[in-house]
């Protein structure tokens, strides 16, 4: 039970995180590992230097499954598997569905994952570091359900 929670916990909190990462590392300091997804028709490359930070998430959720490992920290093991499942939800709901890297999934009727696109599509009219709105991803305001855009 403890387990389930955690995991719960953990993957819920990352929608937080991720977004005050998007906001404010990605669209800071990290701006240039992240600019390359903001104009991403400019390269021929499947990879991106925005996918930099899968690979750190990917480190932290291998740092908690290490620590499980050695000290058998049930909360360790859940955190890792919170950021995991986070980061493959994420995965595929972003740059499978909404930006295509894959083309295996395009078409859908569900009004959240409708919203979620449009949502993350008005964040990718925002071309520049500054100016920006929605930073975060499986949490949609509103508004987003509404608009014909
Ligand atoms: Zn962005
Ligand atoms: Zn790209
Ligand atoms: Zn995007």
């Amino acid at each position: 039970m403890v387990l389930f929670i955690t995991i719960l916990v953990t993957a819920i909190l990352m929608e937080g995180v991720a977004w005050a990462m998007h906001k404010y590392i990605m669209h800071g300091i990290f701006w240039n590992l992240h600019e390359d997804h903001h104009v991403r028709d400019n390269h021929d490359s499947f990879f991106e230097r925005n996918d930099s930070f899968f690979v750190f998430f990917a480190i932290i959720s291998i740092t908690a499954f290490l620590l499980w490992s050695i000290f058998d920290w049930q909360i360790s093991l859940g955190i890792g598997i919170g950021v995991f499942v986070y980061g493959v939800v994420y995965f595929i709901i972003h740059d499978l569905f909404i930006h295509q890297r894959i083309k295996i999934w395009r078409k859908t009727k569900n009004p959240y994952l409708l919203g979620i696109r449009r949502a993350h599509k008005m964040h990718h009219k925002h071309l520049g570091k500054h100016d920006g709105e929605c930073f975060g991803m499986l949490w949609v305001p509103m508004k987003y359900y509404k608009g014909n855009y």
